[in-house]
């Protein structure tokens, strides 16, 4: 998906601080972090959300990435946020499925 940031993210030809990297996964700090911590989980695939995919051992791999990322970084003892914003009501502005994990500060709930 030539115009698709996050693709273009995966595929190098748009520079990211990556975090992690294997065939099918790529992590990497979000351009405009909320948190402390804030990074995304992405599938190196073109999935434009997770109402788009019944894979469920990939879902399983990015969820399992996550978490191991964010104990890492150092949100093991207070914890995190792990998100995944879906179409407009969920407040997606790139088409392309993550997560995002967001610690090292309390963070506030419900959200807007
Ligand atoms: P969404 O609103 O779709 O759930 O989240 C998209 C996230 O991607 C936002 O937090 C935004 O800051 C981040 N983002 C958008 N463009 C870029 C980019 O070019 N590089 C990085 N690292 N993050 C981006
Ligand atoms: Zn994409």
């Amino acid at each position: 998906m030539e115009d698709c940031i996050f693709c273009n993210i995966a595929h190098g030809e748009i520079p990211a601080q990556k975090i992690y990297e294997d065939d099918e996964l790529l992590a990497f700090h979000d351009v405009a972090p909320q948190a402390p911590v804030h990074f995304l989980v992405i599938p190196k695939q073109h999935i434009r959300n997770i109402m788009e995919t019944d894979d469920s051992r990939l879902l399983g791999n990015l969820l399992d990435q996550a978490q191991k990322l964010a104990v890492a970084l150092g949100c093991a003892e207070n914890g995190a946020r792990f998100v995944i914003n879906c179409k407009s009501d969920g407040g997606q502005t790139v088409d392309h499925l993550h997560i995002h994990v967001l610690g090292g500060r309390p963070l506030a709930w419900p959200p807007g």
